[in-house]
């Protein structure tokens, strides 16, 4: 069975040995306050910043998850409201948990089918963080890079946080247009479950710094000043640490990913574009997300295709939230071949 989820996604082939590997080296059983975990955990934090070109001074921390990290951001980053734009499902999430800690939370949602124009909202003016869904994995779309630009020019002292679960490791991102950004790894890094990396800039440390929040067990401050020791201050998933490191070392630059899904995005798109049986569920090109491809179809369809495609050893994404009966998903991720993908195409061709 080949996973074309969205998340969990289809691991790397190479994880059965990786894992094989780590039971007869001990790491199963290492402490995380020894040596051979800050060996273990200092590689895959160098191999970070190596691969997805993370510039030197963004601090790298591990997290549980991406939906840690919404409230890592709130608690840690906020004192009384963050801005959220959203076009989908988790998006809207972000905006929920955020207004739960803080009721001034202010959030916007937009047309999935067009592109974000942050001119359009009543945006406080001393909002403290600006936060965008850079791809919505419910609804398969993305922001312009560009248009978050835009917003940070015009509210130069807030934060920048951008939601990249599901592309992080699978496009090339520019961190240094951002203050915030967190993903985990069962999506794009072709890995199970259970680890999650939130990435933050200078100014984001310093706001945390002023706002000195400590007391909790993931106060951004103690996993900042744990990681120092390329530790955290709770007992972390060093197996995924371990298996991240794996599979970062033997990945090419972003840079080379990137370029890979993007060619595969397009000929994803005209593929569906040119089935006279399947059709986009974002018609508009602009807003497409590379990394998640959503297809609409009567309810009866999705299920008859997810069904068949079961039978054909393929295990399609089902649509998420309001979109769960029209629409199913297929990850563009990279840890999907060239062949498995050919294969999928020939299935779906048939449909
Ligand atoms: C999957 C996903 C999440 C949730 O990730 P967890 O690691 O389960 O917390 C959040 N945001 C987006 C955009 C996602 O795709």
């Amino acid at each position: 069975m080949i996973s074309f989820n969205v998340g969990p996604s289809k691991i790397y082939p190479q994880v059965k040995d990786y894992l094989a590997e780590a039971y007869n080296e001990h790491i199963l059983s290492i402490s995380h306050r020894s040596a051979a975990f800050d060996t273990i955990s200092k590689n895959t934090l160098q191999l970070l910043h190596e691969k997805l070109n993370i510039p030197p001074d963004y601090t790298i921390l591990y997290t549980t998850s991406a939906t840690e990290s919404w409230e890592i951001i709130s608690q840690d980053l906020v004192t009384k409201a963050s801005t959220h734009f959203y076009n989908g499902e988790f998006g809207k999430k972000w905006f929920e948990y955020a207004q739960y800690i803080h009721p001034h939370t202010q959030g916007f949602a937009f047309n999935e089918q067009t592109e974000l124009n942050i001119d359009s909202y009543p945006i406080l003016p001393d909002t403290e963080v600006l936060c965008f869904t850079l791809n919505e994995t419910s609804t398969g779309t993305q922001v312009n890079p560009s248009n978050i630009k835009q917003a940070k020019q015009k509210y130069p002292n807030a934060l920048v946080a951008i939601d990249t679960t599901s592309c992080l490791g699978g496009i090339n991102i520019d961190f240094v247009a951002y203050d915030i950004i967190y993903g985990s790894v069962q999506k794009c890094f072709g890995l199970p479950a259970g680890l999650g990396i939130l990435i933050i800039s200078q100014k984001a440390l310093q706001k945390a710094e002023k706002i000195g929040i400590k007391g909790r067990y993931n106060s951004l401050l103690r996993l900042v000043e744990h990681i120092q020791k390329f530790q955290t201050s709770f007992t972390p998933n060093v197996l995924g640490i371990y298996l991240l490191g794996k599979i970062l070392n033997d990945v090419p630059n972003i840079a080379e990913t990137d370029s890979t899904i993007i060619n595969r995005a397009k000929e994803w798109y005209s593929f569906v574009e040119q089935s006279p049986s399947l059709k986009l569920h974002i018609q508009n090109p602009a807003v497409r997300s590379n990394t998640v491809i959503t297809i609409a179809a009567t309810e009866e369809r999705v299920t008859a295709i997810k069904k068949s495609a079961k039978e054909a050893g393929f295990e399609l994404g089902s649509g998420y939230g309001k979109l769960k009966n029209s629409t199913f998903r297929i990850a563009n991720f990279p840890a999907l071949t060239h062949d498995e993908i050919a294969d999928l195409k020939s299935f779906l061709q048939n449909v």
